[in-house]
């Protein structure tokens, strides 16, 4: 094994999860197909290497879809109750593995160790949520207008599911597909982010076992290892009915279009340009920890990150200098040390555009009221630990139109009515999450109104981070239109075919069409 942190438990994580450095032996699962360059994984919490994976070829690819390809042969014959037993069984050596696994996330990622467990506990949600639904697949029946008829909606495996994933979330993402892809019937073929490779090694271990204890192939979920030129392997193959993708909007452009060309089905999990508006009776005791928490939790990088506070001028300074004094209380370091809120950015990439960001603020006329920056000194030597910052600006600032994936908040004013502060929310190119902070209920109806947010996700009262995986999760306009996690996201995962069956002796035709012979 090469150099691995040992401080906070790292080193017997990895063994607990039979990670393994390549050349101590190739890591589990169809993995081992993989034979090209080697993928070299840098923690941002302390500069380590990590360990390593091989990335895979062309060739390895297809060995991979191969073995998925026939896995489904075999899994869409196991009754869909039976594949819940088996992602319920799944669910429980996540609940067992929760400390090493979310260490794992934590330390790869640069996350807190709370938000690297609390990702590890939404796979559990989620296997949860499959297993009730492996017993609800359910199509519909449909009166027909012809006698002697029935008509019914079922609902079919689609085959090989492949998942592109970003950073951010390096394991439950993941898991919010495969777990309903495989009750579903469907076999997974998974590309992480190439920043996150080893948390994907660690979750096909864990899978992997699962499977073989039930005698099933485990090409049912398969793992390739790579950045994009991997990926369009997946975007561009017709084996592969459905990519479900995760990451930017460029990405996503890029992959819809690809996928849509093989008339593919994409689902597509995007950036966003989330805010929060507070209006006059807002109560400061759930805005400050909500927006604060929406803003530099996992060091904005979350898709919901809160990104803008668009704030009534009636209450601006009074927010304003709370939302300041918090972020004054923060603490920034080792993320698997738990006195610190936040850790590092994902790498020195990352920095960079953090630092652009703040500038273009800057030179666009943005007054910062919390000066950003590099931390340099102990504990500090990876260079991606940076200083929240927040910028009083303008909507329609390039920059503020733009995701920046670093904890960068912009502040901004609304006079008169909430639809002024909609108006603001609204006019940005992304649409995922968005919040209103109020205890007069017209405002917050209004702001949850077909006239209100234009979002996939709007919140009353809470910050616009932090979903539960029971409701259907994602965003419209650039941030993709897809849904996935809970409510009818399953449907996605399916095809649906529409049966009619005549049972009587004659053929009428449909609209009453006299076709006599
Ligand atoms: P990214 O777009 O750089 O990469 C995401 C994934 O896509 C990676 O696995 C990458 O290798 C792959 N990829 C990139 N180009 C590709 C192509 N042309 N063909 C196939 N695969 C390709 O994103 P990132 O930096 O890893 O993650 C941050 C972004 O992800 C942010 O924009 C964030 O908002 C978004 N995100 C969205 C959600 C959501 O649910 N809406 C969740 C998490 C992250």
């Amino acid at each position: 094994m090469e150099a691995v942190a040992t401080d906070f438990g790292i080193k017997e994580a990895l063994q607990q999860l039979g990670v393994k450095d390549i050349n101590e032996g190739s890591s589990t699962g169809s993995n081992n197909f993989s034979n090209g360059e080697i993928i070299e994984s840098y923690s941002p919490v302390d500069g380590q290497l990590i360990g390593k994976v091989k990335s895979t070829t062309r060739e390895d690819y297809d060995k991979v879809m191969n073995v998925a390809t026939k896995a489904f042969l075999t899994w869409r014959d196991v009754p869909a109750p039976q594949r819940g037993e088996i992602v319920r069984q799944f669910g429980n050596k996540l609940r067992a593995l929760k400390e090493p696994l979310g260490k794992l996330v934590s330390y790869e990622m640069g996350k807190s160790l709370q938000e690297g467990y609390g990702e590890v506990q939404e796979m559990i949600d989620i296997c949860d949520f499959a297993v009730g639904l492996s017993r609800q697949l359910n199509g519909q029946t449909i009166p027909s207008e012809r006698p002697g008829h029935v008509m019914r909606e079922q609902w079919h495996p689609l085959g090989v599911v492949g998942i592109i994933s970003a950073f951010n979330f390096p394991v439950a993402v993941w898991a919010w597909n495969t777990a309903l892809a495989w009750v579903c019937g469907d076999v997974c073929v998974w590309k992480a982010s190439e920043k996150t490779p080893l948390c994907a090694v660690a979750c096909q271990n864990i899978i992997a076992e699962v499977l073989k204890d039930n005698n099933m192939p485990e090409g049912i979920s398969c793992i390739i290892n790579g950045d994009y030129k991997v990926g369009e392997f997946m975007t561009t193959d017709s084996r592969i009915p459905l990519v479900s993708a995760t990451g930017s909007t460029r990405m996503g452009r890029i992959v819809g279009k690809t996928v849509a060309e093989r008339f593919g089905k994409s689902l597509l999990e995007l950036g966003g340009n989330n805010a929060i508006i507070i209006t006059p009776t807002a109560d400061l005791k759930v805005v400050v920890p909500g927006a604060v928490f929406g803003a530099v939790g996992t060091c904005g990088q979350r898709c919901t990150s809160t990104r803008r506070l668009i704030i009534h001028e009636s209450v601006y300074d009074k927010v304003k200098d709370a939302i300041v004094g918090a972020y004054k209380q923060l603490t920034i370091g080792n993320p698997l040390d738990e006195k610190n809120h936040i850790g590092p950015l994902i790498d020195k990439d990352a920095v960079d555009t953090y630092l652009t960001a703040i500038e273009k603020a800057k030179a666009e006329g943005g007054n910062v009221l919390v000066e950003g920056g590099i931390l340099e000194g102990e504990g500090y030597e990876s260079g991606c630990y940076v200083k929240p910052a927040i910028i009083e600006a303008e909507n329609d600032f390039e920059i503020v139109q733009h995701e920046t994936f670093a904890p960068v908040l912009y502040l901004m004013k609304y006079s008169g009515d909430v639809e002024n502060a909609i108006a603001k929310q609204n006019g940005v190119a992304q649409g995922l999450s968005s919040a209103i902070m109020t205890n007069e209920m017209k405002e917050a109806e209004k702001f949850l109104s077909y006239a209100g947010s234009d979002c996939g996700i709007a919140n009353v009262n809470i910050g616009t981070s932090g979903a539960e995986i029971g409701g259907a999760f994602g965003g419209e306009k650039e941030t993709g239109g897809g849904r996935e996690s809970g409510s009818d996201a399953w449907k996605v995962y399916m095809r649906r075919q529409t049966n009619t069956v005549n049972y009587s002796d004659e053929l009428p035709l449909a609209q009453g069409i006299k076709f006599d012979l």
